[in-house]
């Protein structure tokens, strides 16, 4: 069964070691912020330190690993039709929009909708680490680390797909920041399976 997320919101919900879940793009040039938690102790998360660490890359794709902060695996890719994702900015939040974009009153952005997802679980906004930011495309300027916040390469149905490794709590969103999907916000969609 395919949920959709809808444009600027989030969603939370449970993965045992051995599901799938796809993430999908249904109209292109959407990032979806993806935050894995150990069901058996939450404050077990995924960790872009430990992961980037032992990856040694900082791009991510199909048979790399994800980590916890307790160097357990998380999650495995197992396919993805992008190749281009990011796992060194946080979830955009109100912060974001009025630090980066000047906003007055801005929206809770990923963060506010993830912490929102998974409440229920006990699961507090304090213990939100960097998320696996599906489809987003940061580019990094090799000499001086400069990055730039660039349009996604995703195009309309393209996928990627990971391997609960664990039984996980899992928050999914369809980001916010305009920045981050080329100008406009649009749906995110899942399967378990
Ligand atoms: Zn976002």
């Amino acid at each position: 069964m395919r949920h959709e997320i809808a444009p600027r919101s989030g969603a939370g919900f449970e993965l045992k070691a051995g599901e799938r879940l796809t993430v999908i793009d249904p109209r292109g040039e959407q990032v979806a912020d993806l935050l894995a938690f150990a069901k058996a102790d939450p404050r077990e998360a995924i960790s872009s330190g430990r992961t980037l660490d032992y990856a040694n890359r900082i791009f991510l794709t199909t048979g790399d690993l994800l980590y916890s902060n307790r160097s357990n695996v998380m999650l495995e890719i197992v396919e993805d039709d992008v190749g281009r994702h990011d796992f060194l900015l946080t979830p955009c939040s109100k912060d974001t929009f009025r630090i980066i974009y000047g906003d007055t009153d801005p929206h809770r952005g990923c963060f506010g909708n993830l912490a929102a997802a998974l409440e229920p679980w006990g699961i507090d906004a304090d213990s939100i680490p960097v998320a696996f930011n599906c489809f987003m495309n940061v580019a990094v300027d090799g000499e001086t680390g400069a990055l730039s916040v660039d349009p996604p390469k995703s195009k309309a149905g393209d996928r990627i797909v990971f391997l609960a490794k664990v039984d996980l709590i899992i928050g999914l969103t369809a980001c916010s920041a305009l920045q981050s999907n080329n100008g406009s916000f649009k749906p995110i969609e899942y399967q378990i399976g």
